[in-house]
Formats: structure tokens, sequence, C-alpha cells
């Protein structure tokens, strides 16, 4: 239930930029998060729904974007990416690694009324 802290300040960011701009009801947030993050898009969406009740963000449709995550290997010099949580180089199997992306967890765009 790790989902619960994260989803609480996705939901006042959306409501504060909503609020902004004088919006009656919020549609659809687009949401970036990373793969590395750990978060299960299934859960920060059910948290939401219990925590948007009673607020215009009720029934709001969340609509993830998990782009690959963006890795680098020390030992052969070598960028990668990976679906899984799995780093380890896919070469030489070594955990020396960089990570470039894939931790990102933001708002990126959303649809009001
Ligand atoms: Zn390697």
């Amino acid at each position: 239930m790790h989902e619960f802290a994260v989803t609480k300040s996705i939901l006042s960011i959306v409501l504060e930029k909503a609020q902004d701009v004088n919006a009656h009801k919020i549609m659809k947030v687009d949401i970036l998060l990373g793969r590395l993050t750990g978060y299960i898009p299934e859960c920060i969406q059910l948290q939401f729904k219990i925590l948007s009740h009673n607020t215009i963000a009720a029934g709001a449709n969340l609509v993830f974007h998990q782009p690959p995550a963006k890795l680098h290997c020390r030992k052969c010099n070598r960028d990668y990416t990976t679906d899984s949580l799995a780093l380890t180089c896919p070469r030489c199997r070594t955990l020396e690694i960089d990570i470039q992306s894939g931790a990102e967890l933001s708002v990126e765009s959303m649809e009001i009324e």
C-alpha cells in the first residue's frame, strides 16, 4: 500500500492545477510513471478513486505512460533499456550500472471541463 502517499500527492497536484484555471471537473490525467519506481498503476488508480471521492477529480481517468528504463553498464560501457525490474546488464550480467531514467513520476497533462 505504499502507493497511498504518492497517490495523495498526485491528487493534490491535479486539484491545485484545476483550481488555477477554475475547472469544474477533471476528466483525464496523464501520468508519467517510470518503471523503476515499482508503483503499480492499478493500485494508484484504486487509491485515486477512493481519495478523489467528493472532489472535482472524482471519476477521472488516469492514463499511465511507462517508458522503458534507460540504463548504462559501466563494465562494458553500453546503454540499454529494460521493461522489468531486472536491472543487470544483459551482456555481462553485472550490476555495476548507472540508472539514466526510469524513476520519474509526474503529472504530464490533464483534461478538464
Ligand atoms: Zn555490461
